[in-house]
Formats: structure tokens, sequence, C-alpha cells
């Protein structure tokens, strides 16, 4: 594939950036890569394992001369770093970042982009629990969608040279306007999320069950919950407070529905389990016809 960007700089060094860095390098789709992280320890790993061509030890430093940088740190920290680079872009240059939340990321970076810099948010819907600078993949990327969330007024050109980065890095690319963004991702990831932080939760509480029998049995369910629960701290926290409203209209709507699942295993309702169960039960299968997962019953896990 051919070259798509002859300098691409990521802000941030951890699983995104790593993967695109990979991916980008796979297909020939960048000149140079710079990069640069918050942490010496970071920028040290990254530089070590070759993660990008050059380690940058400003931000300010990794953006000069890209004609695109992808900001790829928390939500909560990139207001910050656009600060930080905004006087450093390059004329002509693109800004986009893969923040899992969009309208609080456009608020906060937009004010910083400064005339003649196109900026295009974007989220690649793809990840693991797994964080920092090796824990990157080429194949992140392969097959998932990515959505492109461009602002009013946004370059077409430039809106269609980074759908083309984001097929050649494996992805299907769509677009979505930034609220409908939020609450989708706030049904499909974050509050599933939240789900799962809360039963690995409610089972640390529960002493009447030990830890060892928790542990030992987990294959019954919880251990998938565990997976989910062992995401990133910051990340996710950052997702909560910066995709506030659409969150809690989903776990409103959530508390309801398991209000009436209770309701009907109080009242030994067997007729509403059942139609229920089969509803969703459907809805796995969609998932695995749209091929973004696989039917291996013990998906992920290798067997000795
Ligand atoms: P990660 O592995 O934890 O990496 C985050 C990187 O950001 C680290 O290199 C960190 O540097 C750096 N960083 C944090 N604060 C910074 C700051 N103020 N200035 C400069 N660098 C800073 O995280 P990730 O999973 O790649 O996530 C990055 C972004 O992608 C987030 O916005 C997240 O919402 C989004 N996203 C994540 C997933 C997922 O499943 N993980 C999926 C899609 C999108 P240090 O190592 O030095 O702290």
């Amino acid at each position: 594939m051919a070259q798509i960007y002859d300098r691409v700089a990521l802000i941030g060094l951890g699983l995104i950036a790593g993967s695109m860095a990979l991916a980008m390098r796979r297909s020939g789709l960048a000149g140079e890569i710079t990069g640069y992280a918050r942490s010496a320890e970071t920028r040290k790993v990254a530089a070590e394992i070759g993660l990008v061509d050059r380690v940058c030890d400003s931000a300010a430093e990794a953006v000069k001369g890209a004609d695109l940088v992808v900001l790829c740190v928390p939500v909560g920290a990139m207001g910050n770093v656009a600060a930080e680079i905004g006087p450093y872009l390059q004329t002509g240059a693109t800004v986009s970042d893969v923040g899992s939340v969009k309208r609080a990321v456009i608020d906060a970076v937009g004010p910083h982009i400064p005339d003649g810099v196109h900026f295009i948010p974007a989220h690649p819907l793809a990840g693991t629990e797994k964080s920092g600078p090796t824990s990157g993949f080429a194949e992140l990327f392969d097959g998932r969608w990515c959505l492109i969330v461009p602002v009013e007024g946004a370059d077409v050109a430039a809106i269609q040279r980074l759908r083309d980065l984001w097929v050649g890095m494996g992805a299907q690319v769509d677009e979505m306007e930034a609220d409908h963004h939020d609450l989708v991702l706030a049904v499909t990831s974050h509050a599933p999320h939240l789900i799962a932080y809360t039963m690995v939760g409610v089972a640390d509480d529960l002493s009447r069950v030990t830890d060892t029998e928790v542990v030992n049995y987990s294959a019954a369910g919880f251990r998938d919950f565990t997976r989910i629960a062992a995401s990133d701290p910051t990340m996710w926290r950052d997702v909560f407070l910066n995709n506030k409203d659409a969150t809690l209209e989903i776990l409103g709507r959530f508390t309801e529905e398991l209000f009436a699942l209770q309701r009907a295993i109080r009242t030994g309702d067997g007729d509403h389990l059942f139609d229920y169960f089969t509803r969703t039960r459907a809805i796995r299968r969609g998932i695995i016809e749209a091929g973004q997962d696989t039917d291996v019953a013990d998906f992920g896990r290798v067997k000795k």
C-alpha cells in the first residue's frame, strides 16, 4: 500500500498508539513515525523496542513537521496536550485522536487547533484490557470499525486521507455525529464496563464466598467479567467522567430491566426469562455473523 502521510506524530505511547505504529509500518503508510509519552520510563521502553522511528522528549518536538498528529492519551488529558502542541502544528496538518468519548474531546481540543490545521476526531472500536508501550500489536484493528467524527466544516480531502489511513491499518470506517457516537458507545462499551467493574467488586465484597472459590470456579461466567474489569483505571475513570449523560441514561434503563428480571425471578415468571434470554441470544448470533467475534466456546484462552 502507498504511503499516506510523510510524518505521523503519536502523542501517548500505549496500546492504541503502539498498535497504530505497528499497523502503519506493516503497510508502509507513514514515512516517519515520531512519538512522545509523559513519563521518561515509557519513552525509554518505546525507544528500546523501536516502537516508533523517533521518540521525542516533548510533545512539541514530536509534532514539528508532522502532517498527521494523533492524540492517544486518556480522554481527560486531551485538552492539555492540545494546548501544548497547538503553537507547533504545521499549516495543512491534520490533528486526530483515538479517544473513547467524542463530544468532550471535541470541546477540549477544538479551541487549541490553529487556523489552517484540520481537526478530525476518530475512535477505533478495538482494544484489549492491556495498556502501556509493549501491549500493542499490528493486527488490533483488522476487521474492526473505526468511527470518524468530523466537526462542522471539516475538509473533505483531509477526512478522506484519514479514512484511507484507517483502512490501510485494517479497519472498516464509518462516520458518525459526536453525540450519537457517545450514546452508541455508552450502550456497547461504557455501561458494560461499569457493570463488569461492579460485578467483580460485588464478588470481592461478598465474604460468604471465599476468595479461592471465586478464583477456582470463575469459569462459570465471572472470569469474563474480570477480563473487562482489568482495564486501565485512568482510561475508564476519564471515560465515565466525560460521557456522563449518555452513560447515566443507559444505566437508568439497565436498572429498570434488572428490576423487571428480578420481579420475574421472584414471581416465577419463567416465560419472561425465557423470552428475554432468547432475544439476547439472537444479538450474540448477529455479532458473530458480522465477524466481530468468533464462535469458539473458549475464546481467547489457549488450551494446554
Ligand atoms: P494506555 O495504553 O494507557 O496509554 C496511554 C498513553 O498516554 C501512555 O503512553 C501515557 O504515558 C500517555 N499519557 C497519559 N497522560 C499523558 C499526558 N498528559 N501527556 C502525554 N502523554 C500522556 O492507553 P490506551 O489504551 O492506548 O488508550 C489511549 C486512548 O485510546 C484513550 O483516550 C482511550 O480512551 C482510547 N481507546 C482505548 C481503547 C482500549 O481498549 N484500550 C480502545 C479505543 C480507544 P505514560 O505511560 O508515560 O503514563
